[in-house]
C-alpha cells in the first residue's frame, strides 16, 4: 500500500533497526518504545487488521513471535513479555498494517496498569457469553 509506513519499511524505502526477516515476515524495533527492546512483528504483505490474515501466515507469525520474543527477553534481561495487537483506531491502532507489539517486562515496571471492571451480575455475564456464542454462527 502506497502510503503505509510499514510497507515502506518492507520495501526498504525507510530504514529500520531490523531484528528478524524471512520471506513473509519482518521484525524491527519500535521507534517509540514503551520499554527498551519493544519490537514489532509484521507480515511483509499489507493486511489492515487481524481478520485479513490467512491462517497459515498467522501460524508463521506466531512462531516468529516465539523466536524473536525469546531473543528479546534474553538480550534485555526481561522476565516477562506482553504480546499486544491493536485493531482499529478505537483500540489504538495508528498504523493500518497488521502488526504485533512484543514488549519486554520486568517486575514492578508499572506498565499497563488497568483497572478491572465488574459485570452487573453473573446472569448478565452469562447472557453476554450466550450472545457471543450465537454470533459465532
Ligand atoms: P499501533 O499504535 O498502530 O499499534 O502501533 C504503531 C507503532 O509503530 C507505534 O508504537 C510507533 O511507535 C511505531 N512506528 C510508527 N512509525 C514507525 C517507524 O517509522 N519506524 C518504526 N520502527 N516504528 C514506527
Ligand atoms: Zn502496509
Amino acid at each position: 500500500m502506497e502510503d503505509c509506513i510499514f510497507c515502506k519499511i518492507v520495501k526498504q524505502e525507510i530504514p529500520c533497526a531490523d531484528v528478524y526477516a524471512d520471506d513473509k515476515i519482518l521484525a524491527f524495533l519500535d521507534i517509540g518504545p514503551i520499554a527498551v527492546g519493544h519490537t514489532l512483528i509484521i507480515p511483509r504483505r499489507h493486511y489492515p487488521s487481524l481478520w485479513e490474515i490467512p491462517g497459515d501466515l498467522a501460524k508463521d507469525l506466531l512462531l516468529a513471535m516465539q523466536k524473536v520474543g525469546r531473543a528479546m527477553m534474553e538480550v534485555t534481561r526481561a522476565t516477562g513479555m506482553n504480546v499486544v495487537m491493536n485493531n482499529f483506531g478505537s483500540a489504538g491502532q495508528v498504523v493500518p498494517h497488521a502488526h504485533w507489539h512484543l514488549i519486554p517486562r520486568v517486575e514492578g515496571d508499572g506498565l499497563f496498569q488497568v483497572a478491572q471492571k465488574e459485570y452487573e451480575s453473573r446472569e448478565a455475564m452469562h447472557d453476554l457469553a450466550r450472545s457471543m456464542k450465537q454470533a459465532l454462527g
